[in-house]
């Protein structure tokens, strides 16, 4: 939670976004050391009786127990949040718990969420099989439609739930439109930005109420540690707060130090992930073996002309449809030696996977073909190798097509 009294933070106000990944929330024990410490402990001792007291109720701010704050934590939240351009920032033990989190924050039975149909497959299951249980409606519609959105706000509606870009065919909803929707029908947009992240998008800045993310992806960007953050309003961050306090899903200070680490490099990492999966867009769109791309970077995207406005860049996943079906797919994954077949992204490491049989299996027939997830198609979630190498991977089974 951003408690730090602000002077401490002073030198930073009106700092660049480069700054504020190295520095924003830093802290320095008496230990005068230059890395950031982990503060693995915990619980914390108090001076008196009188102390333990103050803090127990509040009255006086500082550490009691690691569930309730804890420093190395402290400084993730208050980095993404300044990255976010946001007045407050809550880590917490995954995406998925910074989701629920915000979730068991905000609503109640009753409350009715509109929500892109395209988010991450868990965001679904979280919001139909479980809130419901709780008498939290949810309606699904198609990210890009204002219209569709629109219509399904009802009176009872509290959030609108978008992830933009869209994995894996890379949609963009317009934030900024989102965000005047949200406002005249008394409605929070909350956006996962986990795809983009604060390096190449900022949905605050475009009228977002709340920013979620996933740390385990690129926030991380080495695939060693699972976590989340959820960022926005001091009002809402405190009721957030309040929650992860009681129920518990809180981020490791292990985990808030890799993090912190992580962010260091965030735009660095962002710049190289989306220059190497445009390049790979282009050698694919041109490629014989290769029916079509679907990269927001592409003049060919439906999408293209917004995420050029919306986004400094168009991030490092692609997906594309090989010719012919599932069997052509699996082989042109198999052929790779370089990606690693796995459904997790943001690394380093390029990642290779058949949505329509991993990721996106849970969907219907009839579903997988109306979001456009079809047996052709391979999402590739573009890492930090030599572009060369990556080309030469897929070539190997596209071109044995
Ligand atoms: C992975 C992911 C999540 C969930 O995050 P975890 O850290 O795996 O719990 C949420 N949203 C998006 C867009 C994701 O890619």
């Amino acid at each position: 939670m951003t408690d730090t009294p602000a002077s401490e933070l002073d030198f930073l106000v009106g700092a660049e976004l480069d700054t504020l990944a190295v520095r924003a929330g830093q802290v320095r024990t008496a230990e005068g050391e230059h890395g950031d410490p982990i503060f693995l402990t915990s619980s914390y001792v108090f001076d008196s009786a009188e102390q333990a007291a103050a803090r127990f109720s509040g009255e006086q701010p500082g550490n009691v127990y690691s569930r309730y704050t804890n420093p190395t934590v402290r400084t993730f939240e208050q980095r993404i949040a300044a990255l976010e351009g946001a007045e407050a920032g809550v880590a917490t033990a995954s995406g998925m718990a910074a989701i629920l989190s915000t979730c068991m924050a905000l609503l109640s039975s009753g409350d009715h969420i509109v929500c892109s149909r395209s988010v991450f497959g868990t965001t679904t299951v979280l919001f139909t099989k479980y809130l419901q249980k709780f008498g939290v409606n949810v309606e699904l519609v198609t990210l890009t439609d204002l219209d569709e959105w629109q219509s399904a706000i009802t009176p009872n509606t509290r959030l609108l739930f978008a992830e933009t870009p869209s994995n894996p065919l890379g949609d963009v909803a317009d934030i900024g439109a989102l965000s005047v929707l949200a406002k005249s029908r008394n409605c929070l947009l909350i956006v996962d930005n986990c795809f983009c992240t604060p390096a190449l998008q900022q949905p605050i800045a475009l009228g977002a109420d709340i920013v979620i993310h996933s740390a385990t992806k690129y926030l991380d960007g080495q695939g060693r540690c699972m976590g989340g953050a959820v960022v926005g309003r001091k009002e809402h961050m405190d009721e957030v707060l309040g929650f992860l306090r009681t129920c518990g899903p809180t981020m490791s200070p292990f985990n808030a130090w890799v993090f912190l680490k992580g962010l260091e490099t965030l735009r660095l990492r962002m710049e190289a992930h989306s220059a190497s999966a445009l390049t790979l867009a282009i050698w694919l769109d041109a490629h014989p073996g290769v029916d079509t791309v679907f990269y927001g970077g592409l003049p060919s995207h439906p999408s293209h002309a917004l995420a050029k406005k919306q986004q400094r860049a168009f991030g490092g996943v692609l997906s594309f449809k090989v010719k012919g079906g599932r069997e052509e797919a699996w082989r042109v994954i198999d052929a790779t030696r370089i990606m690693s077949l796995t459904a997790n992204l943001g690394d380093a490491k390029t990642t290779i996977v058949h949505p329509a049989t991993t990721t996106h299996s849970r969907l219907s027939d009839a579903d997988k073909v109306s979001a456009g997830i079809s047996e052709n198609l391979i999402r590739v979630a573009v890492g930090l190798e030599s572009i060369d190498d990556l080309k030469k991977d897929l070539d190997r089974g596209l071109s044995a097509l």
